[in-house]
């Protein structure tokens, strides 16, 4: 085989996207030269973030480029190398081009180890959304013992892992997600206390209302909105509020107006903190060891939806935005 795949931004979106977002296009399958590697793609990662670098606004990280190959997490398999430390079969992780073999140095790229973990477990729970829910959780949400912490977007790659962190740390956890498969997952697998499915609850506030008695200490939000309006009534005096995500405002057109929330800040002394994952770049280790460690001890449990197949891409990231994951949403492109 000598020509591959990849997969270009076609048109920014407004508003939610669509598959004519995206271009496919056949191209040569490169040559490593010195001091690089031939990467075959297995698992394509795809995350909401990438809606924001959709769009021609300042940001964290640079917007993708109109005609471009777009770009994500990647774990991959080296099938040449002309370097000094990767080998043919060597497994990597690394922010790589939406396409079916990627040329990089080997210092773009990290050796993953398969007898650890399995290797799609590296762009979820042992990667950067379980980094990201164990930082904002344990740095910025910091539960206590008997506290109550609400998580919205709770049966998503962060949230499930989120909710499980302050269940480790004594709390009371309680999700808020958009099914009923997953409201059963949180209860039943991820051990959560109790879980509102947001979109058939007749009244939200009031079904949080009863599911925290004791108000709520902590909200790890990953979607900002209307879900987000429902928990601030019942923020408790010093509660914390890390500011993961607002995935319900990322498609929106026009202003995003509301909630007016300064008067239960006020009230509550409420601290609410945006972050990124990446502000803990220098801790990565100790988070992604405490994570496995947790997870040798069967302390955290994590779920994946695995599409298949490089085709599926598009699909599967404007999937996000409809709630059809569990878990990590995954592409798998080749075999490992
Ligand atoms: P998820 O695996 O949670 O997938 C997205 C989920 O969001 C969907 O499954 C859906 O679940 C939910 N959703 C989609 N639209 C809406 C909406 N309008 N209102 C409420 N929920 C909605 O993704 P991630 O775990 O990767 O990311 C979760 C959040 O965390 C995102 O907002 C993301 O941008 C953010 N994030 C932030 C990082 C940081 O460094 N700050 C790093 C990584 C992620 P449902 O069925 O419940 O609606």
């Amino acid at each position: 085989m000598t020509t591959m795949q990849q997969i270009m931004l076609a048109k920014r979106p407004i508003g939610t996207p669509t598959k004519e977002n995206f271009r496919f296009v056949e191209t040569t399958i490169p040559e490593p030269k010195d001091g690089e590697v031939l990467i075959q793609t297995l698992y394509v990662s795809v995350d909401p973030y990438m809606r924001g670098r959709m769009e021609d606004v300042k940001s964290y990280v640079e917007p993708f480029k109109l005609n471009e190959v777009l770009t994500g997490g990647i774990v991959g398999k080296i099938t040449r190398s002309k370097g000094d430390h990767l080998s043919e079969g060597d497994y990597v992780i690394g922010n790589l081009a939406w396409q079916e073999y990627s040329i990089a140095k080997e210092s773009q790229v990290r050796k993953i180890d398969a007898n650890l973990a399995p290797i799609s477990s590296y762009l979820g729970v042992l990667g950067m959304p379980g980094l990201t829910a164990y930082f904002g959780m344990t740095e910025i949400g910091d539960p206590k013992e008997n506290e109550t912490v609400v998580v919205s977007g709770a049966a998503g790659a962060v949230g499930m892992i989120a909710g499980q962190i302050a269940k480790l740390k004594g709390a009371k956890v309680v999700g808020i997600a958009g099914s009923d498969e997953k409201i059963d997952y949180l209860k039943n697998k991820a051990g959560f206390d109790m879980a509102i499915n947001y979109k058939t609850t007749d009244n939200i506030h009031q079904a949080l209302k009863d599911a925290c008695p004791d108000g709520v200490d902590v909200y790890f939000d990953n979607v900002g909105g209307t879900v987000s309006e429902a928990v601030y009534p019942l923020l408790n005096t010093f509660a914390r509020i890390p500011q993961c995500g607002a995935i319900s405002s990322y498609n929106k057109t026009g202003d995003d107006i509301g909630p007016r929330i300064h008067t239960y800040l006020i009230k509550s002394r409420v601290r609410i903190q945006g972050f990124i994952v990446g502000d803990y770049a220098d801790q990565f280790q100790e988070g992604a060891r405490e994570l496995g460690k947790w997870l040798q001890e069967g302390k955290l449990t994590y779920e994946e939806t695995i599409n298949d197949g490089f085709e599926n891409i598009p699909d599967s990231f404007l999937g996000l935005f409809a709630g059809n994951n569990i878990g990590k949403q995954l592409i798998r492109v080749g075999e490992e």
